[in-house]
């Protein structure tokens, strides 16, 4: 499975996880949760239809028990969440975050926090662990709730060995396309406490049972099946993508644009048979990129200029890709319009920082975040695929030590 990619061929922007044709045959003998759950730490897992739909779930359940209004996200993250947020009938509030990190700053953050706060949702992003213990103080200490988005983060653990979606009071994966496992659009919405997962469960029960949305998902999934492979991503995700970069339009080149409608309905029991089937593989996937990324990050970290997030102190994450922040933005695009469209699988994560969107001028408070606007400035992101080989991976180490 893991063999070097073949020249003229795509590498993904992240690691996810392929699938094999058998996979489309399922395996019907126990629901995906429990199949996750030495990932997960918790066979008590909700399946969802996406992460959106996870948190959309979980702020219904909250909004429901509270008459707080305000949800906090941090500034860098992503778009989805404005719209999760906004759906809900939620007030957004922007926090931005710590220099050079997508993390938000604790200083920031308890300026927002008072007695309107609802939730705040920390997030871990491209499998790199955002600090939990001093975000969860702090919501405390104002009565609120932590909601932890480990959407990038399955199979991640924390410093004292908590999985990755169950540190928060409530936590949530994904499992839409490239994202680790992929069932196409999935979540897994989880909580430790018993009472609190209870109440999600109803919320999840008022969830409609039929939908066309299912019946599409269905259909993308064998797409995803047949064409998130080297050769097919060349037209499934290659030729889209060097279209858009073409139009200058960075924001579809990424997928970054979402609609204000978030489905919600359930999981056909045949998709997540494939995903049961799939999760077979997922420790060793998550095992090969913690040996490729221990072998590449030396010589990432040994170039001048660049910063490759890791998890210092933090516990093991996943390692889907690299994150890296370059000393400045002209150095980054230059980097970037040189091996972008090659194919190589390097991309950015988010765009902009949440303000900084168009689309989303009309949901998104304009509260200056400067710090998260630098940081989507000077990001890019690696990916870690093993169908990247090493000469690709040089390559793109020769464009990274001389951007310019
Ligand atoms: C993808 C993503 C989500 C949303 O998950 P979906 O399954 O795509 O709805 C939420 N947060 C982050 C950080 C993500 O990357």
């Amino acid at each position: 499975m893991w063999t070097p990619r073949p020249s003229r061929q795509e590498t993904a922007p992240t690691a996810g996880l392929a699938l094999e044709f058998s996979d489309l045959l399922g395996c019907w003998d126990r629901p995906l949760a429990h199949a996750l759950s030495p990932h997960l730490g918790t066979d008590q897992a909700i399946l969802t239809c996406s992460g959106t739909a996870a948190l959309m779930i979980a702020l219904r359940c909250l909004a429901g028990e509270s008459h707080r209004h305000q949800v906090v996200l941090p500034a860098y993250t992503c778009p989805l969440l404005v719209r999760a947020v906004a759906a809900a009938g939620l007030v957004i509030r922007l926090c931005d975050n710590r220099p050079g990190h997508f993390e938000m700053d604790p200083q920031v953050l308890k300026t927002l926090c008072g007695p309107d706060t609802l939730a705040v949702i920390p997030a871990h992003l491209g499998g790199r662990l955002a600090d939990m213990t001093q975000v969860t103080a702090i919501t405390h200490d104002c009565g609120a709730t932590v909601i932890e988005d480990a959407a990038q983060a399955l199979g991640a653990r924390h410093a004292d060995g908590t999985a990755a979606g169950l540190a928060g009071d409530i936590g949530f994966v994904s499992m839409a396309a490239g994202k680790g496992l992929s069932i196409y659009e999935g979540g897994l919405l989880m909580s430790r406490d018993a009472s609190r997962l209870q109440a999600l469960r109803a919320v999840a029960g008022t969830v409609p049972r039929f939908s066309l949305w299912e019946a599409r998902r269905m259909l993308e999934l064998i797409g995803y099946a047949l064409f998130y492979r080297p050769g097919g991503l060349r037209m499934a995700y290659g030729r889209p993508l060097r279209r858009a970069l073409r139009k200058g339009d960075l924001v579809n080149a990424v997928g970054d644009q979402f609609g204000a409608k978030i489905p919600l309905h359930r999981v056909s029991r045949w998709r997540e048979a494939v995903g049961v089937s799939a999760a077979e593989r997922l420790s060793a996937l998550l095992k090969f990129q913690r040996k490729q990324a221990r072998e590449r990050l030396p010589s990432l970290r040994a170039i001048p200029g660049i910063t490759v997030l890791d998890d210092v102190d933090r516990g093991q994450g996943t390692w889907p890709l690299f994150m890296l922040v370059m000393t400045c933005q002209a150095d980054r695009d230059a980097a970037l319009s040189r091996v972008w469209h090659r194919g190589l699988g390097v991309s950015r994560m988010f765009i902009h920082a949440l303000p900084d969107y168009d689309y989303l001028r009309d949901v998104v408070p304009r509260e200056a975040t400067p710090r998260a606007s630098d940081f989507a400035a000077r990001t890019l992101t690696i990916s870690n695929s093993p169908w990247l080989s090493d000469a690709d991976f040089g390559q793109i180490l020769q464009v990274l030590q001389h951007p310019r």
